[in-house]
């Protein structure tokens, strides 16, 4: 009897996968046509010839947490105790996967907000818990997507033991502001629920809009997890590096996890990470100009399409709406153009209880130009 018997392979896997299979373009899977900085894989290369082979400390190489607590005092301004509340792992889906175990216990509930990123509800369910999605409310022109307070508010109760938030949004953009963060903060204050964010997209918000942290909120901290990654930031989805911070005592337990979920996280790349973010704190700055432009191109190659989409508010992903040009279903059209037109994408609906989010696919943007000249007059023919 299967422990998870209604969960099959990752859609990221199985589109990648079709996408090679067919020699389509690749749209899917969200990872980077660029190379990481040439000056980190330097650094990389020279712990790696410099002895640092071996494990690595298990809640992470100490310069590198400091270099984060450093990074989050400047931004947002919290200062944290490197030692006690952050803890280096396995990318982000290592950090979201701890977390989870550590805090659900068999029975919690967990309120995830759908589309939901694929990887918590079966680590929800490993643990023994049990997910209750609470779908994103869309706006009229059918591309903003942003948080039902009222439906927040409906399915908290007494056996509430997380929520689970990820702003900048995969797949939809939504962002979150200063004031919905406040509003999140009054709903769990009498509630015993955690908090866990996933800001792994942190760095790629557009149109000059700032990310808001959980982490910027007092009364959202003392609940809460907040996970990031390097993968998205140094266009290094490969290397695996993440990471979860907590206050001290969720900390422990989510170390408690930790240790024997992966133990410690590759050597030679903490040390590097460490040094890159001492010279070059500010490389994340360049992000959102560099993304935003990439976005444009995309849209704007569309634009003659029949495709109808708004500009995405973060992330280096773009919802578009095929309405217009078939009523199949997203998971059926995914496939069916990556096989016959060439162009590999991922079905919303996969990331949804209900079927709520109707005839959108997400495309990632975050490749060269050219790539995405090629894909786009594919899709400009239907
Ligand atoms: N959360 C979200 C919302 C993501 O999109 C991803 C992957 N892109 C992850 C977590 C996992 O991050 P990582 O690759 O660092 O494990
Ligand atoms: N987060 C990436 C995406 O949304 C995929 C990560 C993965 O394949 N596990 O496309």
């Amino acid at each position: 009897m299967s422990k998870l018997p209604d969960v099959g392979t990752t859609i990221f896997a199985v589109m990648s996968q079709l996408a090679q299979d067919c020699k389509a373009i690749n749209l899917s899977q969200g990872f980077p046509s660029f190379e990481p900085p040439a000056e980190l894989i330097d650094r990389i290369d020279h712990y790696l010839r410099s002895g640092a082979n071996q494990y690595a400390p298990m809640t992470g190489v100490p310069s590198l947490r400091r270099a984060i607590a450093g990074k989050v005092a400047r931004m947002q301004g919290r200062s944290l105790d490197a030692d006690a509340e952050i803890t280096v792992c396995t990318g982000a889906t290592e950090g979201l996967f701890s977390a989870i175990q550590a805090v659900v216990r068999p029975g919690d509930e967990v309120i995830v907000f759908d589309p939901a990123y694929d990887s918590y509800e079966p680590a929800v369910t490993l643990a023994g818990g049990r997910t209750q999605h609470v779908p994103l409310a869309i706006s009229d022109n059918g591309f903003d997507f942003s948080i039902d307070w009222q439906r927040l508010e409906d399915a908290l109760n007494d056996e509430t033991r997380l929520v689970i938030v990820n702003f900048p949004h995969n797949p939809t953009g939504a962002v979150l502001s200063a004031e919905d963060l406040r509003q999140l903060a009054e709903l769990l204050q009498d509630t015993g629920a955690y908090l866990l964010s996933d800001e792994v997209y942190e760095h790629i918000v557009f149109d000059g809009k700032p990310h808001v942290s959980a982490l910027s909120v007092d009364e959202l901290w003392e609940r809460c997890l907040v996970v990031s990654s390097f993968g998205k930031t140094y266009h290094a989805t490969g290397w695996k590096v993440g990471y979860c911070m907590a206050p001290e005592e969720l900390s422990a337990e989510f170390r408690k996890v930790h240790q024997f979920t992966t133990f410690a996280v590759n050597t030679p790349v903490q040390h590097a990470l460490a040094d890159f973010l001492q010279s070059n704190p500010a490389f994340h700055e360049r992000l959102p100009a560099f993304y935003e432009e990439k976005r444009d191109l995309f849209c704007r190659l569309l634009e003659d399409s029949r495709f109808r989409l708004h500009p995405a508010r973060s992330t280096f992903f773009q919802i578009v709406d095929y309405g217009d040009i078939s009523d199949a279903d997203d998971v059926t059209l995914a496939k069916r153009w990556t096989e016959e037109l060439g162009v590999a994408s991922i079905p919303l609906t996969v990331f949804c209880e209900q079927p709520f989010t109707g005839t959108r696919l997400r495309f990632c943007f975050a490749k060269d130009d050219e790539t995405l000249e090629a894909a786009c007059e594919k899709l400009s023919r239907l």
